[in-house]
């Protein structure tokens, strides 16, 4: 193939992650990457110990706290590994080989999450939806925390399953632990209510390659002593994230997101744009007489990740065969859910949920 006869034209990326990336961020990182002006180096050269990448660090950091509201209490992180690495070091960290931690379970992320602290100690589970294959959230009555429990983990958004929290735990005197991968800066959130928030940056932050990690010193201050210096929060903030090289680029980018988002009005805008976006794919759904099934229980239904069944499986490859041809890409679900996903993140825009909705009608009426 030649490099001419490939398209830059920018299509629907409905992908779950890696995610679409506002266009003015990747504008100016184009921009930036054959020189940052002034330096004479992109931030794909810079030394990560130079006053330069400091610089890129502390406003990426200060324009996060502005955005989510970020007390002067919390130590703003961006490690390595993966939102999958905090699972493990959550665990480590938090919860004593003789403890127990409370895990609320909506679906695959939860389980894995469970998974390593079971490695560690005692895991309760203080409400699920797996009976429904994960189909709704827990209401607060449904869940029991236990007494001793060394911390409450949930995650906040159920990227696979399409099911999101649509209210934050009330767990009285527990630290609250959230995995918020894929609905962080979505809209506003009160930090204060967590002692510790983590997301992969893929999704709403930035390109892959760190995890923001947004934890309380209180908190820290009780993390386990003589881990492994690379799973050591309290390294990791006495560093300032810089202990070894850091994710720099990826660093740089969640910045020009972080900036991009303060100048279209900050997270309440955010918030209203993405409950109008996921409403337009919703309403697609709800009209169709039965033809499309939202996975989700409406009053669970993520505003990021939609997911929903067609009559057969049959039409369900169709769909994902024909969309693509009709410029719409990474619409075919996860397996342990099936049939389609249209993941519309803040960078997603209102123009592609309307020409999805579009197709979804037209798709049905030739079936
Ligand atoms: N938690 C959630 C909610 C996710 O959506 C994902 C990834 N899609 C993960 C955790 C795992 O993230 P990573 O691939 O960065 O380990």
């Amino acid at each position: 193939m030649n490099v001419t006869d490939v398209t830059t034209e920018r299509i629907y990326n409905f992908s779950a992650g890696p995610a679409i990336l506002p266009e003015p961020v990747l504008r100016q990182a184009q921009r930036d990457l054959f020189s940052l002006p002034g330096v004479g180096m992109s931030v794909l050269e810079l030394s990560h110990r130079g006053k330069v990448f400091e610089g890129i660090l502390e406003k990426t950091q200060q324009d996060l706290a502005a955005l989510l509201g970020i007390p002067s209490n919390y130590k703003i992180l961006f490690l390595q590994g993966g939102a999958s690495m905090q699972f493990s070091m959550i665990a480590m960290n938090f919860l004593p080989r003789t403890g127990s931690a409370d895990y609320i379970n909506t679906g695959e992320w939860s389980k894995k999450a469970i998974k390593e602290a079971k490695r560690v100690g005692t895991v309760h589970v203080a409400g699920t939806s797996e009976e429904t294959n994960f189909d709704r959230i827990p209401s607060q009555q449904e869940l029991s925390f236990s007494s001793g429990a060394a911390y409450v983990h949930y995650t906040s958004n159920n990227t696979i399953f399409g099911t999101e929290f649509s209210y934050v735990p009330s767990v009285g005197r527990h630290h609250l632990v959230c995995d918020m991968s894929s609905d962080i800066l979505s809209g506003p959130i009160d930090v204060s209510r967590f002692s510790l928030i983590y997301a992969g940056t893929q999704k709403n932050m930035g390109p892959a390659g760190a995890t923001c990690c947004i934890i309380c010193d209180d908190f820290l201050e009780t993390a386990a002593e003589g881990l492994h210096t690379m799973l050591d929060y309290k390294v990791m903030a006495s560093n300032n994230s810089l202990y070894n090289t850091p994710p720099c680029f990826t660093i740089y980018m969640v910045g020009l997101v972080a900036k991009y988002l303060l100048d279209e009005g900050g997270l309440t805008v955010m918030a209203e744009r993405n409950r109008k976006k996921a409403a337009v794919i919703y309403d697609a759904i709800d009209s169709s007489d039965g033809f499309y099934r939202g996975h989700a229980r409406p009053d669970s239904r993520s505003r990021m990740n939609i997911t929903f069944r067609l009559p057969s499986e049959e039409l369900e490859k169709r769909f994902v065969a024909e969309s693509e041809s009709a410029g719409f890409s990474g619409l075919k679900g996860h397996r342990s859910v099936g049939g389609l996903r249209a993941s519309v993140y803040n960078a997603f825009p209102l123009a592609g949920c309307e020409a999805l909705a579009q197709f979804m009608d037209g798709f049905r009426r030739g079936a």
